[in-house]
């Protein structure tokens, strides 16, 4: 074998062992929208997601990260070649700091969700203010990292944190559909039901389902083959 076809050879493997492989009836993803780091606010509770067009979805999971289904939901998002964002909280991403970093070297996008998962609006704002000060420390541990997004636990937005959000330059991510897969016993079909349906009404946007959510990690493959023949599709979302 010559030299020259002996390392053409090693790339492709290479490339084949870093990529898994999609055929086309992969969901995939379609392309990356990159966003500035800067205050801003996405999502149904504030604006739309700029540059988003009709049937284009970016995927979300919250909750996370949970040993016990997070990494059923990272084969399922890699089996179909799909890029989503995470929005972890920081108590687990404490004590799952490398599932953290496992979720992140996917090549997913990680945000933030609250370092305890706590209703704000009955918290004072000291209280608010050191959760997200707690949030923002164990994301830098985990990640060595600055954090660029945030989605409140409930979507229960606060004056208080929106303040400190807009002051630290960070962006708030609301949501646009989701499957309510926080209901206890959800099938696979009555979550891709409900999906399918809230998706209908907003015609794409933010999708938000939980990866500490057993029922949600079992659906995901039907959840992904139904966004597919539904004919959306994903936008990977990014921080600059
Ligand atoms: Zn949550």
């Amino acid at each position: 074998m010559g030299l020259l076809l002996a390392m053409v050879l090693a790339t492709a493997t290479a490339a084949a062992a870093a990529q898994p492989a999609c055929g086309a009836d992969a969901l995939g993803t379609s392309r990356t929208l990159t966003l500035k780091r800067e205050a801003a606010a996405w999502g149904a509770q504030h604006a739309a997601l700029p540059t988003l067009a009709p049937g284009e979805i970016v995927l979300s999971f919250d909750d996370g990260p949970r040993p016990e289904s997070t990494p059923r939901v990272l084969k399922a998002l890699a089996d179909q070649c799909v890029k989503a964002s995470f929005f972890m909280n920081g108590e687990p991403m404490r004590q799952h700091a490398a599932l953290a970093r496992q979720v992140r070297d996917a090549g997913h996008s990680v945000g933030m969700h609250g370092f305890r998962h706590e209703h704000f609006p009955q918290l004072s704002s000291a209280a608010q203010l050191a959760d997200l000060d707690a949030m923002v420390a164990t994301y830098r541990a985990a990640l060595g990292s600055e954090p660029a997004a945030y989605r409140f636990p409930f979507l229960e937005e606060t004056p208080t944190l929106l303040t400190a959000l807009r002051e630290r330059g960070l962006t708030v991510m609301s949501v646009d559909a989701g499957a309510e897969d926080w209901l206890p016993d959800q099938t696979p079909q009555m979550l891709a039901d409900k999906l399918m349906g809230q998706l209908a009404k907003s015609g794409g946007g933010i999708v938000l389902l939980h990866d500490a959510q057993d029922q949600t990690a079992a659906a995901l493959p039907f959840l992904l083959q139904a966004l597919k023949a539904k004919g959306y599709r994903v936008v990977h979302l990014r921080w600059e």
